[in-house]
């Protein structure tokens, strides 16, 4: 058995050489639009984590288009760079493809700088967290939000979820159609001079969660699950996903806007180790 390293610098060997052979027939200064169109390779250099498949074919001068999603355990995937080291040729879905082939290295960001200043206290042991019952809503809407609470009751976090008025001070969850572009929103206040989440205004919009998923051909269930969940990860002190849409939907963090709400809607390895960060 190679170890990791090994295999990562074999790899990049193995790239290397066929770079230097197809480098030999081509130079690589040329404009890529005003050369024949030819077919060339993206060898993608998953940096620590796993792709597949782990090279793509484009026709050299049109636009890159979607690129496959790495993944790596506890990390979040943030874009795929130029080389065989993270610099400042980003590929975006735009990137003409050049005339010759190239590696593509995969630029992740690890769970800490997925934390936002808000948090509530960690205790010994679990934290419960009391949030309003939204009793109220219609089981239409309850019963996957719901299912959103306790894919975090289940997930390897030492915080637990309660649905419970009286012991949720004077937070609010409101389920209502809003005019406005959000699927769910989140308003907070913290304890002056603290990181400490005391109270907020959560929003769910039943008007764009209903449009998104008929727009996608998504389960209007899914989709309120993963927006609650995800809002939840804002009352746990999780910030927003740094991942960048390459064209498709994008990334393993149930706090990435650009996820697919039909299919992440509990939160990921990367989730729970950011969320360990606080409440260990
Ligand atoms: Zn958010």
């Amino acid at each position: 058995m190679y170890s990791k390293k090994r295999k990562n610098l074999m790899f990049i060997v193995l790239m290397i050489a066929v770079l230097i052979i197809s480098a030999s027939t081509q130079a690589e200064s040329v404009d890529p639009r005003t050369v024949p169109p030819h077919t060339v390779t993206i060898f993608l250099n998953p940096n620590g984590g796993s792709v597949n498949p782990t090279s793509v074919t484009r026709t050299s001068g049109t636009r890159v288009g979607t690129l496959p999603i790495p993944t790596r355990a506890n990390r979040e995937f943030i874009d795929w760079f130029r080389g065989t080291a993270i610099g400042s040729e980003r590929i975006t879905s735009d990137t003409i493809t050049p005339t010759v082939s190239f590696i593509a290295t995969a630029r992740w960001a690890d769970a800490q700088r997925h934390l936002s200043p808000w948090a509530r206290p960690a205790r010994t042991g679990t934290t419960i967290i009391y949030i309003p019952s939204f009793s109220d809503v219609n089981t239409t809407w309850r019963s996957p939000m719901i299912a959103g609470m306790t894919t975090w009751n289940v997930s390897s976090t030492r915080v637990t979820f309660r649905r419970n008025d009286s012991n949720s001070g004077n937070s609010t969850i409101a389920v209502l159609s809003s005019s406005g572009t959000y699927l769910g929103q989140i308003t907070r206040w913290r304890v002056s001079g603290t990181n400490i989440l005391s109270r907020y205004n959560m929003r769910i919009n039943t008007r764009t969660i209903t449009n998104h998923a008929n727009n996608n051909n998504f389960s209007l269930s899914n989709v309120i699950q993963s927006v609650f969940a995800h809002e939840l990860g804002h009352v746990l002190g999780l910030r927003d996903g740094s991942g960048i849409h390459l064209g498709g939907f994008c990334c393993g963090s149930l706090m990435n806007h650009a996820r697919n709400r039909n299919n992440i809607r509990a939160p990921q390895p990367f989730d729970v180790t950011s969320v360990n960060f606080i409440y260990n």
